[in-house]
């Protein structure tokens, strides 16, 4: 597939590449699991116990349901990966509509995980000076 992209929209394009890139690692929370850099791969958005991977993102997590929603009124119910990116493909709308989701997801997924390494730093200092 060929996507003749414009210089500004690079960073958008970067991270929907991430998205897709990260997900095809069998995704986020497992990915970083089996690098050791997360004690589980369950994610951590939602109590549903499910695997972190981009399926899970995209189609299931309640954590995302309201930009699950936005996104769907662009897409369709239809949220399996080619029928994402046929969308993202197909108009301009469609291009924005999942790259704003993944954007949005990817930011929020990324703060998490710097939100998590502070705290887990804390407390390895913690346990240092006691
Ligand atoms: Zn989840």
């Amino acid at each position: 597939m060929f996507i003749n992209l414009k210089s500004a929209h690079t960073d958008k394009v970067g991270n929907v590449v991430k998205f897709f890139v990260l997900s095809g690692h069998g995704c986020f929370g497992r990915y970083l699991c089996r690098i050791g850099r997360e004690a589980t791969s369950g994610c951590h958005h939602c109590d549903t116990g499910d695997e972190d991977t981009a399926l899970h993102t995209l189609q299931e997590c309640p954590a995302w349901a309201e930009q699950r929603r936005d996104l769907v009124a662009v897409t369709g119910l239809d949220l399996s990966l080619p029928a994402v990116v046929r969308t993202m493909v197909g108009s301009n709308t469609g291009w924005t509509a999942v790259s704003s989701f993944c954007e949005h997801v990817i930011l929020a997924k990324e703060e998490a995980e710097r939100e998590r390494e502070r705290t887990s730093r804390l407390r390895s200092r913690q346990r240092r000076t006691r």
